[in-house]
């Protein structure tokens, strides 16, 4: 019996554990689509690669199996190459499939021709081109597993036209070529362990930081013991947030800049000293502070500061090692310590400036007064996406994670345009794994909009993504309506038009008519309170609810000014 290599491809794909492939189809990979869902893979049709590309990187994340993208040749993949990159730098697992013209159009200006595996070198860690049908459920595996393995990243497989029409005898193709199932753990050197315990135990202001690392490698429950042992502050990077619960006690997050400079001995659990932690260098930094890095990539030890001991092991089983021995030593920071005293004096300082702008309910309404209504109103437990300069800052701090894996923003990259695609991921999983769970999708306006269109994706799958637009009318701020006619009769538009002002009042809400349904356009807190409640009951098509907010209102002044220290 003949198989063609979009079937191979498919039974591939099933037989490694692949659940979802996100795409746009085209010549050649109409078939291949309709092959994957023969196969019984779950195939969710996307307005714009890019925004495929991040829902399948987010459900790598979520899952720790990679998802697919799947596209046409050329200007398809190409479309995904930002998304590739996203996913690199986030070290999340992701497999790209892309269609490519015949290989006897090659070289002669094929339809669609591009140097596709050679375009996807640089944003993964595997590309190639299964040289024959036979051959391809063994690049399927090597692909997920470089995807999956290590410091999980990307894996590109490169289909021409031409492979995907080829038969091969069944017989001779090996589908059930060994499994790409995880690695096992990699385990800890039991000395550096020791190390570790002892230079925790001796600290007198101890911190750990807990990164995305930490929730991609399924460590909460080892960390949440660790934290509670020890109770030692710790402080969540971004999308570390709800690996310990974000309402622990020991969480820091609103001292968090005095955290970092005070810490003499910092336990770095999957996350890096990049742009995002500072660079672990004064001045954000005490110069003399000693780290205690984890990671799974030996690669990244040492990047930008020195750190005391450097541990090349999965998170989890260093962390139930460390938890043993520090229980042996019955080591545990005093509650009336000096440093959790100081951190609890900084921690409520800023929790009542946080508090009393939330409270001021003028109009048009602050970031704090809109995140808080939308924190107290939506349910708890829900996947929280965010991105929008602003609007993602002040939201981390507000909007709160209390389980892993829950919140998904821009990231490592600082991609905006990832929400709308991210979130398509994240209900879809709900709906097949958590379907109590919701999605919310908190967009600054700006960030909306480049990928918004997926709105029509979330109601043709029926995905009930509630999207909350925190709207400034423009990008950082914007400007109010009178303000803004003012300055573009000034001159020419082109010229006069700040480049960081949107159109003031878009009603982006109304996108829910093209759909026969509503959206929600809110000013005042009971607004946006009345409409949360109203989407909530809405389980079958996504809400929009579009919060027109002050163009001018800000974060809390800050004490170091963010990314602009200059290190030259
Ligand atoms: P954050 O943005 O939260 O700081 P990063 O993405 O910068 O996190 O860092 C995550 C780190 O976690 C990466 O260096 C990656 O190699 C590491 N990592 C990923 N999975 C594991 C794991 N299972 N065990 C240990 N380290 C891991
Ligand atoms: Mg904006």
């Amino acid at each position: 019996m003949g198989i063609d290599g979009n079937n191979i491809l498919a039974e591939s794909l099933k037989r490694q554990g692949i659940e979802y492939v996100f795409g746009i189809v085209g010549i050649p990979v109409i078939e291949t689509s309709l092959a994957f869902q023969a196969a019984g893979l779950k195939y969710i049709g996307m307005r714009n690669e890019q925004a495929a590309c991040y829902a399948a990187q987010a459900i790598g994340y979520l899952t720790g199996k990679p998802g697919v993208c799947l596209v046409v040749s050329g200007p398809g993949l190409l479309h995904c190459i930002g998304g590739m990159a996203n996913a690199q730098v986030n070290c999340w697992p992701l497999l790209v499939i892309a269609g490519s013209c015949p290989e006897d159009h090659e070289g002669i200006g094929g339809f669609q021709e591009w140097l596709q595996v050679e375009s996807s070198r640089q944003y993964s860690k595997y590309a190639a081109r299964p040289p024959s049908p036979r051959l391809i459920p063994l690049h399927v595996e090597k692909a997920i597993r470089y995807a999956s393995s290590g410091r999980p990243g990307v894996a590109y497989l490169d289909m021409p036209a031409t492979l995907l029409t080829a038969e091969a005898d069944e017989d001779k193709v090996p589908l059930d070529y060994y499994s790409a199932d995880p690695v096992s753990l990699a385990h800890p050197n039991p000395v550096l362990v020791n190390e570790a315990a002892d230079l925790l135990s001796k600290a007198e202001r101890p911190l750990i930081i807990v990164g995305k690392g930490a929730a991609y490698g399924k460590a909460e429950e080892a960390i949440t013991k660790l934290v509670e042992n020890i109770k030692v502050p710790f402080l969540p990077t971004p999308m570390g947030k709800g690996v310990v619960p974000d309402e622990s006690q020991y969480c820091v997050s609103t001292a968090r800049t005095q955290a970092l400079l005070g810490a003499d001995v910092i336990l770095l659990l999957g996350a890096r000293m990049n742009w995002m932690m500072h660079f672990g260098q004064v001045p954000r930094y005490a110069a003399n502070v000693k780290i205690i890095q984890v990671d799974i990539a030996p690669e990244e030890f040492h990047n930008s500061v020195k750190s005391e001991v450097a541990v090349h092991s999965d998170i989890k089983p260093f962390v139930e090692a460390l938890t043993n021995k520090l229980a042996e030593k019955k080591f545990s920071l005093q509650n009336n310590s000096p440093w959790w005293q100081a951190l609890k004096e900084k921690q409520k300082k800023n929790t009542e400036f946080v508090k009393a702008q939330a409270a001021d309910k003028s109009l048009p309404l602050n970031y704090y007064a809109v995140f808080k209504a939308v924190q107290e109103n939506i349910p708890k437990d829900s996947i929280i996406v965010s991105e929008g300069a602003n609007t993602m800052d002040i939201g981390r701090g507000i909007l709160l994670n209390n389980k892993p894996r829950h919140r998904l923003d821009a990231g490592t990259f600082g991609t905006m345009g990832v929400g709308p695609g991210f979130a398509v991921a994240a209900a879809q999983w709900c709906r097949d794994h958590a379907p109590d769970k919701r999605v919310i999708c908190v967009e600054g306006d700006s960030a909306f909009g480049f990928s918004g269109m997926e709105i029509e994706t979330m109601f043709r799958y029926k995905l009930p993504v509630i999207i909350v637009i925190v709207n400034n009318n423009g990008i950082y701020s914007g400007f109010d309506k009178e303000m803004m006619t003012e300055i573009q009769n000034s001159g020419d538009l082109a010229q006069c038009t700040p480049p960081t002002a949107l159109s003031t009042e878009v009603r982006y809400e109304k996108m829910m008519e093209m759909f026969g349904s509503s959206g929600h356009f809110c000013r005042t807190v009971e607004e946006i309170e009345n409409a949360l409640k109203s989407a909530i009951k809405v389980t079958d098509r996504p809400s929009i609810i579009n919060i027109a907010i002050n163009p001018q209102s800000n974060r809390k002044p800050q004490t170091f000014n963010w990314l602009t220290e200059s290190k030259l």
